[in-house]
């Protein structure tokens, strides 16, 4: 994970310098704590995580790094409703399934949709310019609780 988040940082140091953004140590533990997250971390999660090293850090703050962040392409957002948001600092093509009850989300790759051919309703009206599937279901740990 610290390599995951090492390349992300070079990435960001270098578009900081393109873009003539500050690469700020708040917009540094941001990226360090998504890099390394695997769940799909809020908002709130994210700051309550970074806090501990950056007592200084606002709420605020991490709103905007993380919009920042997606401007730039090193976090997306997951497409959950009923919800605050939930960023990813993974923009590899991936899908999402997420557990109705508890909110957890995880990762999936299917290559049959990413590849695979799409109907002409949706081919004829735009042009594609990426693929996401959310799976909604009841995850195994809410499952084995309520029955
Ligand atoms: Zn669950
Ligand atoms: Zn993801």
């Amino acid at each position: 994970m610290e390599q995951h988040f090492q390349k992300k940082f070079n990435h960001l140091k270098e578009l900081c310098s393109q873009k003539g953004l500050r690469l700020t140590h708040q917009r540094t533990e941001v990226l360090r704590e998504l890099a390394s997250a695997k769940d799909h971390p809020s908002a709130e999660t994210l700051y309550s995580r970074v806090k501990g090293r950056v007592p200084a850090i606002s709420l605020d703050t991490v709103y905007r790094t993380l919009g920042t962040f997606m401007d730039l392409g090193l976090a997306a957002k997951v497409p959950v409703d009923g919800d605050l948001g939930r960023f990813d600092g993974d923009v590899s093509p991936h899908h999402h399934v997420v557990c109705v009850c508890c909110g957890a989300i995880r990762d999936f790759i299917w290559d049959e949709v990413s590849c695979g051919e799409l109907p002409a309703e949706v081919t004829d009206w735009c042009h594609v310019t990426d693929t996401q599937v959310i799976v909604r279901g009841i995850c195994r740990d809410c499952k084995g609780s309520d029955s």
